[in-house]
């Protein structure tokens, strides 16, 4: 089944991620306007600036598609800062798109350790014994609660740094800055299964 990657591009880190798609062998395409939504069979939404990425939303007219493209059970995958627009509750500042239960913290890494390289302990499906995964932060939130539903598919020591529920996916850190594909190919998969042959 050949499927095509959207990679939500108004801000941010969105040309790694595509670049790691292309390297999985995927075609994969920069959304900038709502219509190209129609076009793709999975969504990531990059890091970068939460606020600016939100209000680029907001100036492109973006949420009721995405809205739609979410409850039509299209893979989403946050990360960093996408994971920061999809939560449901941002601490102190108020709802998210709410696509996924946990509730974020934007910044709270501390300034000391702004950006550092970390190995994760990373329970991907068909990895159930969990291996490593290096990885990078930058200016990352922090998982502070995941709903009952949500599973979690990484940490670093006791944070939770990767989770999913159903068609959503998001992490706090950045696969796409190194070339380790093995996130970025469980997404691929993840839309494959939701989507089946169509
Ligand atoms: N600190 C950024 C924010 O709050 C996220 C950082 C990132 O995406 N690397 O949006």
């Amino acid at each position: 089944m050949s499927i095509k990657v959207g990679v939500l591009s108004l801000q941010g880190a969105f040309k790694e991620h595509i670049s790691r798609l292309k390297e999985c062998g995927i075609s994969a395409a920069e959304v900038k306007f709502p219509e190209q939504l129609k076009d793709i069979d999975g969504l990531i939404i990059p890091g970068g600036e939460s606020t600016t990425i939100n209000k680029l939303l907001e100036k492109y007219k973006f949420k009721e598609s995405l809205d739609k493209f979410y409850r039509d059970k299209n893979p989403i995958f946050g990360t960093c800062a996408g994971l920061i627009l999809l939560a449901k509750n941002i601490e102190g500042e108020g709802r998210g798109l709410g696509y996924i239960d946990i509730d974020v913290q934007r910044n709270a890494y501390g300034r000391q350790i702004e950006s550092f390289e970390e190995l994760l302990d990373i329970h991907l499906d068909n990895n159930k014994n969990g291996s490593k995964f290096k990885s990078i932060f930058i200016r990352a939130p922090k998982i502070l609660n995941v709903g009952k539903k949500v599973r979690i598919l990484g940490k670093f020591k006791e944070d939770i740094v990767l989770v999913r529920d159903n068609n959503v996916m998001a992490c706090n850190f950045h696969p796409e800055l190194t070339r380790d594909l093995r996130i970025h190919r469980y997404f691929i998969n993840m839309i494959k299964n939701i989507k089946g042959d169509n």
